[in-house]
């Protein structure tokens, strides 16, 4: 097979492997997820480089969705890629019996670009995972319970992190779910002191992603600091999403200037290849929570030789490469450009918003989106909705996105735009913008 050809996995036609696929999702994964994507168009991802995503008939896709943050580098980086394969020689799973060479290098390289005196790092698998070694740790740390977390704020699924979340429609078929969590409004200081007082940790994303691409105003995150000084609750930045050059900082907290006691990290970290999370904490929280208890929280893979693999290698691409500076200057490009659409189309875009490479265009209605996601695919442009409010349209993509590629995704984002107006005309709907789902 030459490498143009798509990989069959055994089926006899790239058709066939695409009913194939379907039918499985529809009977052996999820039946009614089986639908929705069958129904918007979504074809399969076949193999990807950079920022392009082929599909099962070779069709090429400008990926502006960028796996929700995973892609900071891009898919396959060759980098990161050759750093995998050789490691993948040498020894692939932590034993964790010995010491794990790798997994002490990327500890200490993200001690080095961590805010402060941030140091000590625990790995772990996903986003959520982190979240929740996060929350353990202000429990164990502090002697207290209360977790203080943001309404429309997306921490992830698993309970401790779906407690801290807040979306009650991902929540109701769980409750009870972690007692002592209290949720306050995002963006406002003033209710903080409070709110924290007692309180474990204020967990908060400094740039709210699922939640709908939200801004803070200036100072909410160096106010946040001061109230967690004063109660003496641990602050936990959760940059799963915005950490690692997203938001056109190394870690969006370092806009504020400000330094957590904890900060949450997946996503770009597995330089989109293999998956890995981490935690890093000031030494003296870790120290009072597993200071003389070093087993407490542990997790079977977290921490991999071939996750710290890619993690190191992602690290040297997003330094060497300057990526940073490319997400804030693209991402300056994209939402001066997504405004521009906006002007000329207010009655189906209510506003444009983001940081860096996360992009959220807010629909007037979530009417369009069943129209404007299966438009901009048919132009080879994958773009997704926020999963907390799904009238915004995110706009995340690799962070070595190019300014033709931004153009490209533009012009895609208006033709869709167009044809949803024209099909629906003005759709609009009683939601604030930014509000609570
Ligand atoms: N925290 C934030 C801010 C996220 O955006 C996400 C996922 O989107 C998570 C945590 C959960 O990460 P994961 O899906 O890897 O568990």
């Amino acid at each position: 097979m030459s490498s143009e050809e798509p990989e069959l996995y055994g089926a006899p036609s790239a058709e066939s492997l695409y009913e194939e696929t379907v039918e499985n999702y529809r009977r052996f994964l999820n039946p009614p997820l089986a639908r929705v994507m069958k129904l918007s168009g979504s074809p399969l991802e076949s193999s990807a480089q950079g920022s392009i995503i082929v599909d099962h008939t070779g069709k090429t896709y400008l990926d502006f969705a960028g796996g929700y943050g995973v892609f900071t580098v891009g898919h396959r980086h060759p980098r990161v890629v050759a750093a995998v394969k050789r490691q993948l020689d040498l020894i692939a799973l932590s034993g964790k019996t010995m010491f794990n060479p790798l997994q002490g290098r990327l500890a200490r390289r993200l001690a080095e670009i961590a805010p402060g005196d941030l140091e000590i790092s625990f790995f772990s698998n996903s986003g959520a995972e982190a979240v929740e070694g996060s929350v353990k740790l202000a429990r164990a740390a502090t002697g207290r319970s209360t977790i203080v977390a943001t309404h429309n704020a997306f921490h992830g699924k698993t309970v401790g992190a779906l407690s801290a979340s807040g979306r009650e429609a991902f929540q109701t078929a769980f409750r009870p779910l972690l007692a002592d969590v209290v949720h306050v409004a995002f963006g406002d200081a003033s209710v903080l002191d409070r709110a924290l007082t007692d309180a474990a940790c204020f967990i908060v994303e400094p740039v709210q992603g699922e939640g709908g691409v939200v801004v803070p105003p200036e100072g909410y995150l160096r106010a946040a600091r001061a109230a967690c000084d004063r109660s003496g609750a641990l602050f936990i930045a959760d940059e799963v999403q915005t950490g690692l050059g997203r938001c056109g900082a190394l870690f969006a907290c370092n806009s504020d200037g400000v330094v957590p006691d904890v900060m949450a990290l997946a996503k770009g970290l597995s330089g989109g290849v293999v998956p890995i999370g981490a935690y890093i904490a000031r030494p003296n929280v870790w120290n009072a929570a597993y200071g003389k208890a070093p087993l407490v929280h542990t997790s079977t893979f977290g921490g991999s030789e071939l996750a710290c693999a890619a993690a190191l290698a992602a690290l040297d691409v997003l330094r060497d490469e300057d990526l940073v500076e490319n997400a804030r200057s693209r991402g300056e490009q994209l939402i001066a450009g997504a405004r521009r659409i906006g002007e000329a189309f207010p009655d189906v875009i209510a506003d444009v918003r983001g940081r860096g490479l996360l992009v959220g265009v807010e629909l007037r209605s979530e009417g369009y989106v069943g129209t404007i996601v299966p438009e901009m695919l048919k132009d080879g442009v994958t773009v997704a909705w926020t999963l907390n409010q799904q009238r915004v349209l995110r706009l995340e993509p690799p962070l070595i996105v190019t300014e033709g590629e931004v153009e490209v995704a533009l012009a895609a984002l208006e033709r869709a735009v167009r044809v949803a107006f024209e099909r629906f005309g003005a759709l609009a709907e009683a939601q604030p913008a930014g509000g609570r789902p």
